[in-house]
């Protein structure tokens, strides 16, 4: 069951399973064997006070966990931030994984709900919640039942109050994955960002301070606190600290969900992890973060993946979906879909967005391309939109006008000077 993104000479071209999930068909861990594994000793040590907040907090900031989601804000900041504020409070999971190439989430929520489930009431714990939402994406109905199902095992079990934990749908857009979307749409209300100050955790859900993790960042908590917060940090590379779950796709033999160290280089996880490029062709290319982070060229696969260390290459790792292009793939085709793809995705909110995507796709679809049209353009998107979606769309032109020149002049989309 891999939801596997393929670079096509069309484009990038996603090929999801979702509507022939069988759940089940998928055999999930379920209460009685988690928990035989020792699973909700750690809520059950936290609730009881044999855990204090401050310790699991301190925890969390030696193991440098950082928001998965994309964001890699420090997870017990954030923690900090929402506790700071007067309740009531609400926790929020974000498992809307709509970045394309992404599926991480999905991986970890098919296998081990639970595991999931017990850091997601932790974190719920730690900020005192009155309620706990789980904003998941339609796109995986199988996952819906899974997870309702595992819910329902604790209700019944005795571990979790009945209605506590409320399960919600998302309904296909992929802005609501953008916290300040979510929570409008959790409210009844049309996934638009909101401006920003005030941040969720002062005023989030039903205006109330709120703490939204995505779904991987909790996952880990359980596991960090048994095997301690050094296990954690010591496994990142070249100086990096952490795990990271990669969604390879693309031009590799194994693509998948591939646990690696913080900080790998795109070489060393096509060869250690990626089972190296397919039979016949050669990397020309990565997009580092999925639709949004940018587009990189074969000549910088030696940059270690990580958040923050992209930013000189103009691009970020964001919920680290690593998908790899070859001399076959189309760049031009690449970058049309992806932007077809936010102008699509735009929740038009704002002008830059709204008509900013739309105009890139046509500007992008021209015989010859007006490169100085196409920077002029960015600048605005990138300045002046209220959220990330607009600010990060004009990332794979840009990407492409920086390093991959000769490329768009053989193509005669640019004259090289
Ligand atoms: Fe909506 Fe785009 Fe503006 Fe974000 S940048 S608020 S998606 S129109």
């Amino acid at each position: 069951h891999h939801h596997v993104l393929f670079a096509t000479a069309e484009g990038v071209e996603a090929v999801v399973d979702t509507g022939h999930f069988h759940p089940e068909a998928i055999l999930w861990q379920r209460l009685a064997d988690y928990r035989g594994a020792g699973g909700y000793r750690l809520l059950a040590a936290c609730r009881d006070g044999e855990v204090s907040v401050e310790a699991l907090i301190d925890e969390l900031e030696r193991s440098g966990l950082r928001g998965l989601g994309g964001a890699g804000f420090p997870t017990y900041r954030k923690w900090q931030a929402v506790r700071a504020e007067p309740g009531p409070r609400y926790a929020v999971i974000n498992a809307d994984e709509g970045e394309p190439g992404t599926f991480k989430d999905r991986h970890y929520l098919e296998r081990e709900p639970h595991r999931f489930l017990e850091g997601a009431l932790i974190s719920a714990w730690a900020v005192e919640a009155c309620a706990l939402y789980i904003y998941l994406r339609d796109e995986y109905p199988g996952l819906h039942r899974v997870l309702c199902e595992a819910i329902d095992e604790l209700v019944a079990a005795g571990l979790v109050a009945p209605d506590f934990v409320i399960l919600r749908r998302g309904a296909g857009a992929y802005i609501c994955g953008e916290e300040s979307a979510l929570i409008e749409s959790l409210e009844g209300k049309p996934g638009k960002p909101r401006h920003r100050p005030p941040f969720v955790a002062q005023k989030g859900l039903f205006d109330r301070p709120t703490l939204v993790n995505n779904v991987e960042t909790v996952y880990w908590i359980p596991l960090i606190h048994e095997k301690g917060a050094d296990w954690f940090a010591d496994q990142g590379r070249h100086g990096r600290r952490g795990l990271r779950s990669f969604s390879l796709s693309g031009r590799v033999k194994r693509p998948g969900v591939h646990l690696a160290p913080a900080g790998i280089t795109l070489n060393e996880l096509l060869q250690e992890y990626g089972g190296g490029m397919q039979e016949g062709h050669r990397l020309a290319g990565y997009l580092p973060g999925g639709a949004s982070g940018g587009i990189l060229p074969a000549s910088k696969a030696d940059i270690p993946l990580d958040f923050d260390t992209l930013q000189e290459a103009g691009c970020f790792i964001g919920s680290a979906a690593v998908i790899v292009l070859s001399d076959q793939d189309d760049l031009r085709a690449v970058a049309t879909n992806l932007l077809a793809f936010f102008a699509d995705e735009s929740c038009g909110q704002c002008t830059p967005c709204r008509v900013g995507t739309e105009k890139m796709l046509t500007l992008l679809e021209r015989d010859a391309w007006d490169v100085e049209q196409l920077e002029r353009l960015s600048r605005v998107m990138m300045d002046a939109s209220i959220c990330g979606l607009g600010q990060a769309a004009p990332n794979p032109v840009l990407s492409l006008l920086r390093d991959f020149r000769d490329e768009l002049a053989a193509q005669n989309l640019i004259v090289k000077g």
